[in-house]
């Protein structure tokens, strides 16, 4: 059967290191919790939409705390119980003991979910602040890892960074701390958004030179608005290309040039990493389904079989 056609019950339950063993290249997409109704509505008509090109599984983030988590956990449900979509389920420690890890474990599990990104979180409001662990709660991810393991018959996905942990001193150590979460039982990772395809390669080298295989899938992120050149840069420490944000820049004032440059640039930045063996691609979607299609489409991925 091809992948995203299937609307059985067992098919939401695949892994995606069944999925990824299979050979195939995988195709990915990441929403976002909703908060409001309109959210709601606004996450909706995107995961439809995206649900009609088969994409290999879908993503949702888990908030900072409050109901922004509990709509993680009721979006990916639907999305197990009303979809053709595999889910999986992003989790982080921040603000939770172990018993409150296992009770969403848990919940996850009784609604068929198979596949958790395992995830340490940031302090909320201020990314690189001071991270305090929970007292009755872990501080890395590879804790969790062997959390969600040791629960369950469950594919665990970590996270890893082209251009490094912003809180990691040096390479060998932030390579040590990766190969630990697969040793830990990681079935694959997806990466921070990134600009500069060369940093990916470097990181996916340096982990094969370290003895893991665990696929890394890279994850794309197009640039849509002049704002979001500050925010990405906040939120994940990219490295923003000058010349890219010269190019924007120069339009800044129109929002329809803005756009299409950034969907040109990530276009040609995937058809660059499908040069290479990657495993797949994810792309984070805001919730808004149309920039990542267009690219989809670009790459001609949509007449994928
Ligand atoms: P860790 O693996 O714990 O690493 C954090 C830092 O600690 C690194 O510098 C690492 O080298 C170091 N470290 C790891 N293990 C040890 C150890 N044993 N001893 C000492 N140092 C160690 N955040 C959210 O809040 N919600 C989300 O849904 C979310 N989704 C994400 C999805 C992806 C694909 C990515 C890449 C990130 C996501 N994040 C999310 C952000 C993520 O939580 C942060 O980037 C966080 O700072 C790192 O999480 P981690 O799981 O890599 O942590």
């Amino acid at each position: 059967m091809a992948l995203g056609t299937a609307s059985t019950r067992t098919d939401h339950a695949r892994t995606v290191r069944d999925l990824l063993a299979s050979g195939e290249r995988s195709y990915s997409f990441e929403f976002a919790a909703p908060k409001t109704e309109k959210g709601e509505r606004t996450l909706w008509n995107a995961i439809r939409r995206i649900e009609a090109v088969a994409p290999t599984f879908v993503s949702v983030t888990y908030g900072a705390g409050g109901s922004s988590r509990e709509g993680t956990v009721r979006a990916t449900e639907r999305i197990a119980t009303d979809t053709t979509l595999t889910p999986v389920a992003h989790l982080t420690a921040v603000n939770h003991s172990l018993a409150e890890l296992r009770n969403v474990i848990g919940q996850y599990a009784d609604v068929g979910i198979r596949n958790m990104l395992a995830l340490r979180g940031d302090p909320p409001g201020d990314p690189m602040g001071e991270w305090v662990r929970h007292p009755d709660g872990m501080d890395h991810a590879v804790e969790l890892v062997r959390l969600i393991k040791e629960s369950g018959d469950f594919c665990v996905g970590v996270a890893a960074f082209p251009e490094m942990h912003p809180r990691s001193t040096d390479w060998d150590t932030d390579v040590k701390h990766f190969v630990d979460k697969c040793k830990a039982g990681a079935d694959f990772a997806i990466t921070q958004m990134f600009f500069h395809a060369d940093d990916y390669l470097r990181l996916r080298d340096r982990v094969a030179a370290a003895g893991c295989d665990t696929p890394i899938i890279p994850e794309i992120m197009p640039v849509t608005n002049v704002r979001q050149i500050e925010r990405f840069a906040q939120l994940s420490n990219a490295d923003f290309p000058t010349e890219l944000e010269e190019r924007i820049r120069a339009v800044a004032d129109d929002p329809a040039a803005v756009r299409s440059i950034g969907i040109e640039y990530a276009t040609e930045l995937c058809a660059r990493l499908m040069a290479e063996e990657i495993p797949g691609l994810h792309f984070i979607t805001l919730n808004h389904s149309t920039a990542t299609l267009e690219i989809y489409e670009n790459l001609g991925l949509h007449q994928r079989p």
